[in-house]
């Protein structure tokens, strides 16, 4: 199995990336972002629980987004690997995974991070909310989404550097030079 960690703040081009990606090397894409939205779109239980806390841009608590998580990757059996695209979030969320992928023989092969400094975000992202209607694309949301990877997310950083596991990419210029350059990555860890 090839099992990727698609990593980056808000804004990063997480989403355009993943969706190369999985054509490229037939991935099944777990985005945690996108679950959330179809649990709220169809008015779930679970959406209900989340939809404050994501509108206000606050991360939704580990044990509902692992739990969430797990479920998702259980419903894949036959898949080739797969691409988590805005998980793991936090340590404990990355040290799930990384359980969770054991208990089955398998494990991250790679996490790719892009880069983008805060002002290029701020500035995709005004673009974004004039046409998603993501409630947490206005302004002052999006400062607490950028809040919140700069005080939790950007810990998991470290803890993937450790395992040597970690591949930074600059995320600012053409959408198929990054590209290019995540393939050239995944392809060495394939080889
Ligand atoms: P972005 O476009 O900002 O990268 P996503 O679409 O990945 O955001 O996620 C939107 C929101 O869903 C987040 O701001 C957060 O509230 C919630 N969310 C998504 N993934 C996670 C996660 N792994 N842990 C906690 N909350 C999450």
């Amino acid at each position: 199995m090839l099992n990727l960690v698609l990593f980056g703040p808000p804004g990063a081009g997480k989403g355009t990336q993943s969706e190369k990606l999985i054509e490229k090397y037939q991935l099944v894409h777990i985005s945690t972002g996108d679950l959330f939205r179809a649990h709220i779109k169809n008015q779930t239980p679970l959406g209900e629980q989340v939809s404050q806390l994501i509108a206000e841009g606050n991360l939704v608590p580990d044990s509902i987004t692992i739990a969430m998580l797990e479920e998702e990757i259980n419903k894949n059996p036959g898949a080739k690997g797969f691409i988590f695209d805005g998980f793991p979030r936090t340590v404990a969320q990355a040290e799930a995974l990384d359980n969770f992928l054991a208990t089955r023989g398998e494990q991250i092969n790679t996490v790719l991070a892009l880069d983008v400094s805060e002002e290029e975000l701020t500035k995709r992202i005004a673009k974004r909310a004039e046409i998603s209607g993501r409630a947490d694309d206005a302004a002052d949301k999006l400062k607490k989404r950028i809040e919140e990877y700069f005080s939790k997310t950007i810990h998991v950083l470290p803890y993937y550097e450790k395992s040597g596991k970690l591949h930074k990419v600059n995320g600012i210029g053409a959408i198929d030079t990054i590209f290019t350059e995540l393939s050239s990555i995944v392809d060495g860890v394939v080889a």
